[in-house]
């Protein structure tokens, strides 16, 4: 069973706040009446038992959030499976990798983004959204780091990815024909702005020289390996036009959901 948690928490942005309202956004535009409930796998994910929305956490103000994210995502896991959750800012996914990886030992992440956020900290913010991937790596929970479409990489960061043994696939290096394969479970953490801005403008960054969307479907769906949770974050509705980027991201809630459950099924747990 997978559990979907929506975390709506954007404190931790450090340019701009919206970021929390992407969980009642994405919800929105998966039940829109344009589209329909089928990932393109063929699941009729509005006739599958195989997973569950818990809600929103509700958190409290500042540091104490992170903790309590940790908290309820792990009690989430002892009753189900897999999550994916919902951000958000990027600073949930620290707690929620520490929640997985408690119960993965020898976690591998597959981390899609325009930044590689492993500041040491951020305008004196250790948790802030630019620093998860490093608070990850310090504490030992992912076995491999892969980050792929980064295109800010500054010196900082370059000594950081180094420290902690991150492979990075920067947006310059990349092509289409590599494969993602990973020995154990995989989290996905998916940062909307690792999109080009012209597909995804409802983000805080806007980055350009992006991915296209077809390009991160087909990383979701091509990715081998047991995906035991992902994150869809970053999506800041405040931003966004027409609501293009909240179907964007119900497009990859949809294509992530599927997997998750796939894997379910050809484990068989
Ligand atoms: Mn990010
Ligand atoms: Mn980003």
């Amino acid at each position: 069973m997978v559990a979907v948690i929506g975390i709506p928490l954007d404190e931790n942005s450090s340019y701009l706040q919206g970021a929390a309202q992407a969980p009642a956004k994405i919800r929105e535009a998966y039940n829109s009446p344009s589209s329909n409930y089928c990932a393109e796998n063929g699941i009729d994910l509005s006739q599958s038992s195989r997973w569950k929305d818990l809600g929103d956490l509700s958190l409290p103000a500042g540091a104490p959030a992170i903790q309590e994210i940790m908290k309820k995502v792990s009690a989430a896991l002892q009753l189900h499976n897999r999550v994916l959750c919902l951000g958000g800012d990027h600073s949930v996914s620290y707690p929620v990798v520490k929640a997985v990886a408690g119960k993965y030992p020898g976690l591998n992440i597959l981390h899609l983004d325009a930044h590689s956020d492993l500041y040491d900290d951020f305008e004196g913010n250790r948790y802030s959204h630019a620093c998860p991937f490093a608070r990850i790596m310090e504490e030992g929970l992912a076995k491999r780091l892969v980050q792929v479409g980064i295109r800010t990489l500054n010196p900082h960061q370059r000594k950081q990815a180094k420290k902690f043994g991150v492979e990075i696939i920067e947006m310059k290096n990349r092509t289409d024909s590599r494969q993602f394969s990973f020995d154990g479970p995989v989290y996905i953490s998916l940062d909307m702005d690792v999109l080009d801005p012209a597909f995804a403008p409802g983000v805080s960054h806007h980055e350009p020289g992006g991915l296209t969307t077809r390009q991160v479907i087909s990383i979701i769906q091509q990715v081998q390996g047991n995906i035991v949770g992902a994150d869809i974050v970053e999506l800041n509705p405040v931003r966004d036009i027409n609501g293009m980027t909240a179907m964007v991201a119900a497009k990859f809630f949809k294509e992530l959901l599927a997997r998750l459950i796939n894997n379910i099924n050809s484990v068989s747990k």
